[in-house]
């Protein structure tokens, strides 16, 4: 059992933002907890290609057209517009300043812009090709100088505690749907505590991993989406996956991303024998075309052709030394497969990558239920529509992070907001349980969900296809569902 000002669910760049921000007031009491062992573990850790800055001859509004074309016409243009203004300055204040992030750069002190798909400038800053892991390292040093900030490991949270659904008292009923923190599993101790606080911030990133090929690591399983649509949040866009068009096809290094920065650089997409072919799908960026534009003619090349997977070219384009300095994370883990990225093309597949759908939230990141933030991969802001731009989601983790927190540290300041007691609060209930969970049944359930999302709920969808996933979901809902109730 817990109390806390602020519980914030996930410490990727979303999460560590807002808790940067919120711990500036010494008064405020901030948990963050992560179902990983380790603190620094999240999607963010593993971004390549980098986070979006103000590049040279560039303006909010150039990035701003370029996200809502990107959008495919479903972009929110008021929270692009956020996101374009809002972003680079914050960018350089929160990352470099705070958390002393120190992107490439050349002799003379002016950053290295790197370019990527349907961006019309270069804007973007990295680290080589390890941009998440340094923004992640500066972010975690930056809270370690908090004390007013406690970071819990292998804490998965299971269930938002809401009102009037956990509330003992039967007036709630006649009130609004209200957040007062989180039932979280200890999974040092195999069971599962309250977590109560005035404001929640749900940070748990994106669910790649209910697809059977993803570029995302085990943690980015939507658990945070599940959590706020049982208790009622709104859903956006969830339609909205975007698939990224090259993750590595080899054995052993399957979902290994190949940035988007390596086309960005030159790369080309070729055929197993050979042929260039993006030209043919879109003429004016050719293999600079937008992901889902990407993804798409390399699925069609495949299916038509029976392809097991396409090759990406940059030997060819880029010398040896420049690549491996450049990609040097790509360049090692391909050696470890027995490929020499800097002289021979890597073969490649679309995998799932990122989720552009999520808990629908205001400019503040506040959802329809009191109480309840969601900020980052997990929730819809609008920002990305249909497909979102490259390297716009660091860039949105740390502008709504920013916006979120400032808004509960308002609402914290104004209101007298009450704490239920834990009285209040029924304790998780364990009744009726039964023998260990059957592993082979948890794995089996998991691996069921995977093919069927991959197979008619991925890069290509029809009715016949989605129908078929209802069925079947349905069907395996029904076993989990008793599974849980029983174990
Ligand atoms: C391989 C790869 C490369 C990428 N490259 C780029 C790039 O170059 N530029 C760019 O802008 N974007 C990139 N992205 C996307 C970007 O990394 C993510 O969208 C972004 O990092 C999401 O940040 P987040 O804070 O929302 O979530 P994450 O960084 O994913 O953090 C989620 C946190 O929630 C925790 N969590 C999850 N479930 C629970 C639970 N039930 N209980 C407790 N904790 C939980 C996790 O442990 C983690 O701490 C890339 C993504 C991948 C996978």
């Amino acid at each position: 059992m817990a109390k806390t000002e602020v519980l914030i669910i996930g410490g990727g760049i979303a999460g560590a933002t807002a808790a940067l921000r919120l711990a500036r007031n010494p008064k405020r009491q901030i948990t963050i907890i992560t179902r990983a062992s380790e603190p620094q573990e999240s999607n963010t850790r593993y971004a390549q290609g980098g986070i979006i800055g103000a590049g040279l001859d560039d303006s909010s509004e150039l990035l701003l057209k370029d996200i809502l074309d990107a959008g495919a016409g479903v972009s929110s243009p008021h929270a692009a517009r956020i996101l374009a203004t809002e972003g680079p300055p914050l960018l350089t204040e929160v990352l470099e300043k705070t958390a002393g992030v120190v992107f490439d750069h050349a002799e003379t002190g002016e950053p290295l812009w790197g370019q990527e798909a349907a961006h019309s400038r270069r804007r973007i800053l990295h680290v080589g090709d390890i941009t998440g892991r340094a923004i992640m390292e500066g972010l975690s040093a930056a809270l370690a100088k908090c004390d007013n900030v406690k970071i819990e490991t292998n804490a998965t949270a299971v269930d938002l505690i809401t009102f009037p659904h956990h509330s003992r008292d039967p007036l709630d009923n006649y009130r609004p749907i209200s957040c007062h923190g989180s039932y979280v599993f200890d999974r040092n101790e195999s069971s599962v505590h309250r977590y109560l606080s005035h404001a929640t911030i749900l940070a748990t990133g994106g669910l790649g991993r209910i697809y059977r090929n993803t570029t995302n690591p085990p943690g980015a399983r939507g658990d945070g989406l599940a959590m706020a649509h049982r208790a009622g949040a709104r859903i956006a866009n969830a339609e909205y996956v975007q698939f990224h068009p090259t993750a590595l096809s080899v054995p052993g290094a399957e979902g290994l991303l190949i940035s988007e920065a390596v086309r960005g650089e030159g790369g080309v997409l070729l055929t197993p024998d050979l042929r260039s072919f993006m030209s043919d799908y879109s003429p004016k960026w050719k293999d600079l075309a937008p992901r889902d534009v990407v993804a798409r003619a390399i699925h069609h090349e495949m299916e038509t052709h029976g392809y097991s997977h396409v090759l990406l070219d940059l030997a060819s384009h880029m010398p040896p030394e420049k690549i491996r300095d450049r990609f040097p994370y790509i360049y090692e883990q391909c050696l470890k497969v027995g490929i020499d990225f800097s002289h021979e093309p890597v073969p490649v597949v679309p995998a799932a990558h990122y989720f552009c759908g999520g808990v629908l939230v205001d400019e503040w990141g506040r959802t329809d239920i009191e109480n309840l933030y969601a900020i980052g991969e997990i929730s819809c802001t609008g920002v990305h529509g249909a497909n979102r731009l490259a390297s716009t989601s660091l860039l949105e983790g740390l502008v709504w992070g920013n916006r979120a927190a400032s808004h509960v540290e308002n609402a914290l300041s104004s209101e007298t907001s009450v704490q239920p007691r834990f009285d209040d609060i029924p304790p998780w209930d364990e009744s009726g349980l039964s023998a260990d969970p059957d592993p082979a049944l948890i794995q089996g359930d998991m691996q069921t969900i995977q093919n069927i999302m991959w197979h008619y709920v991925g890069l290509v969808r029809n009715a016949d296809r989605l129908s078929r996933a209802i069925r079947e979901l349905r069907h395996l809902w029904n076993e989990i569902e008793t599974f849980y109730r029983t174990r």
